[in-house]
């Protein structure tokens, strides 16, 4: 469903290559996991998937079932289902989560050419899932994300994403900044998202959260590659000697 095939990437400014080949397919229902020390390129992968601009591919293809990511602009890739769950999470001022909500989820519905939910069923919704990861009624009313904790805003992000219904979830580092109980209602909230339609790419620079997510496949990226593919004891291995001997390996 999800993907990549020989990505190049460069910054479009500057003359600085960040992504030098990257390969990866992530099928229905799979979640896999990415991992890598800081500046391989995580970030970068996760920002040119969504269409974030900055970047400039120059090389190879990536594409979610039968649509050509690259081609398509941010809106059209999320009502295509892909989602990303940013690192840093923004704020805005002066909306209101639950009207940004609402609007999100209705663009998506439209996109997809479903109906509008009324606002009866969109508060029903919002209420079941917002309940699960333990947003109240307060956080719900608030402006996105203002004046939230870190932990907070990493629950808001996946009450985001379980009302998007999405088919491709991409979270990066969701679990930096994270106590041990945030991190384990996150997990509970990807874990209850989990199904045969739905893939996720979860990148941790911490083998931690892989306890709570449970993943079918860990790669690890190394300077704008995927320099190795295996299960989840190859994200065990990571956790007990480091990156040093993977990257040793390589060359
Ligand atoms: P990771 O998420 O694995 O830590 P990133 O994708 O954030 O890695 O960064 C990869 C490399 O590209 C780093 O060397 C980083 O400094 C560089 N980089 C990424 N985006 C930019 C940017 N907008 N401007 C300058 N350098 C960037
Ligand atoms: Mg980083
Ligand atoms: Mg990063």
């Amino acid at each position: 469903m999800l993907n990549i095939k020989n990505l190049h990437v460069k910054l479009e400014d500057e003359d600085k290559q960040i992504l030098k080949g990257v390969d990866l397919t992530v099928p229905a229902g799979e979640v896999h996991a990415i991992m890598g020390p800081n500046g391989s390129g995580k970030s970068t992968l996760s920002y040119v998937l969504s269409g974030r601009d900055g970047y400039e591919v120059t090389e190879g293809e990536a594409s979610l079932y039968d649509h050509d990511l690259l081609d398509m602009e941010p809106e059209e890739r999320a009502a295509a289902g892909l989602f990303l769950a940013f690192q840093y999470p923004v704020e805005i001022p002066g909306v209101g989560n639950l009207t940004f909500l609402r609007t999100a989820v209705n663009a998506q519905r439209k996109a997809r050419g479903e109906e509008e939910l009324s606002s009866g069923e969109f508060l029903k919704l919002v209420r079941e899932k917002a309940k699960t990861l333990q947003i109240d009624a307060e956080m719900l009313k608030r402006p996105v994300n203002v004046g939230f904790s870190g932990g907070e805003k990493k629950r808001n992000e996946i009450l985001q994403m379980a009302m998007l219904e999405p088919k491709m979830c991409i979270l990066d580092e969701t679990d930096s900044g994270l106590d041990v109980d945030a991190m384990r209602l996150v997990a509970e909230g990807v874990n209850a998202l989990r199904s045969p339609e739905r893939s996720f790419l979860v990148i941790t620079h911490y083998q931690r959260l892989l306890d709570h997510i449970k993943p079918d496949v860990v790669h690890i990226m190394s300077n704008g590659r995927i320099i190795k593919t295996g299960g989840p004891e190859l994200a065990l291995e990571v956790e007990k000697n480091g990156y040093g001997d993977l990257l040793a390996e390589v060359g």
